[in-house]
């Protein structure tokens, strides 16, 4: 592993999210402030002997208010200067990264290069911050390359503390903890401590590299339906029948499994049957839905619901926005969620 220095130069992206954030004196709510302060605040970033260059959103947001708007400036970011820098590191906000990883990582189709979202759970101006280590490794692993002279890492991450991680793999566990993202499904692209351990094994690399082709269309007709005990018909049937309405991930129980309620598999056999796409996606954090293994699994197969396997709700949800973003017919979109794009699920 090498890093080569006088040819490296990295495009540091903030959006926004706490790790930019002040304290407002008056009020004591968290403002963002500017790139040029992070910059003051993070002294150490003049000590790398590669090139950062920064850009930031105008202005930055909370990533409460991420969009697929949003995710479509960032994209049109990387797009315009991916030819110019070597990676990318993308400061978010933490609320909502995993989906923003997630949508990034099925609309940089091709990409051979690091894209890294990292952000913190304190701001960086604190003295306590995980924001500083979380942004200096984020942007030493942006700029290693491997013995190939290729950047070491090829797609979309999420880097938080100590851990490097498939973005779309990975969901926002906790609140506080600085240890606050887990890829459960999928094992760590790389593990940090005095030495930056990368699992080589996990890492996908594209073995032609075609060029970067950007989708940046993202169609938002799309729901999370979260089953719960004692869930009404009416709360189904009210979703399932919004007007215009193409994907729903469903949350499901353990491997997969639903009430046996005749009210539930009808409303799901009549919105499968007019071309809804519904994705059978597990409220566990990890494992997999296997609709074989119960009846009560089985039976919303027989509904026209598909499995979502390993993927999380943050992937299956983005990559429904992508799939219908194209054009795709039904059966292409049901096809294609059954099939891994960029790494988001275990099965093929
Ligand atoms: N509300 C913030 C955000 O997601 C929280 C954070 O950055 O951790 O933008």
């Amino acid at each position: 592993m090498q890093s080569d220095k006088e040819n490296t130069s990295i495009l540091l992206v903030y959006t926004g999210g706490t790790i930019g954030m002040i304290e407002n004196p008056v009020t004591g709510a968290l403002e963002n402030f500017s790139f040029a302060q992070l910059k003051k605040h993070v002294p150490e970033l003049q000590k790398f002997n590669f090139n950062i260059d920064s850009c930031q959103f105008d202005k930055p947001m909370d990533s409460s208010d991420m969009d697929a708007k949003a995710w479509r400036k960032l994209v049109d970011i990387i797009y315009k200067n991916y030819d110019r820098y070597t990676g990318f590191v993308v400061l978010h906000g933490t609320d909502t990264m995993a989906f923003t990883a997630s949508a990034l990582s099925f609309m940089l189709q091709g990409l051979c290069k690091p894209v890294i979202l990292t952000g913190s759970q304190l701001p960086i101006g604190v003295i306590r911050t995980d924001g500083k280590e979380n942004l200096l490794t984020s942007l030493e692993i942006a700029a290693t390359r491997g013995t190939s002279g290729q950047p070491i890492v090829q797609e979309v991450c999420v880097y938080f503390e100590n851990k490097l991680m498939r973005g779309n793999r990975t969901t926002k566990l906790n609140a506080e903890d600085f240890n606050a993202f887990r890829s459960y499904n999928y094992p760590d692209l790389a593990n940090v401590g005095i030495h930056i351990r990368y699992n080589l094994n996990a890492i996908h690399y594209i073995h032609k590299d075609s060029g970067l082709k950007v989708h940046t269309d993202m169609n938002t007709d799309v729901a999370i339906l979260k089953l719960f005990p004692g869930i009404q018909e009416m709360v189904v049937r009210s979703v399932l029948s919004i007007k215009g309405l193409k994907g729903v991930v469903l949350e499901t129980y353990g491997s997969g499994n639903a009430p046996r309620k005749g009210w539930l598999l009808d409303c799901l056999s009549e919105a499968t049957s007019r071309g809804m796409v519904i994705v059978n996606v597990t409220q566990c954090k990890s494992g997999m839905v296997d609709m074989d293994r119960y009846e009560t699994g089985y039976q919303l197969k027989s509904a026209g619901v598909l499995s979502g396997y390993d993927i999380t709700t943050e992937a299956a949800l983005t990559k429904l926005m992508f799939l219908f973003g194209q054009g795709l017919s039904v059966d292409e979109v049901r096809n294609a969620m059954m099939h891994s794009l960029v790494g988001e699920i275990s099965m093929d």
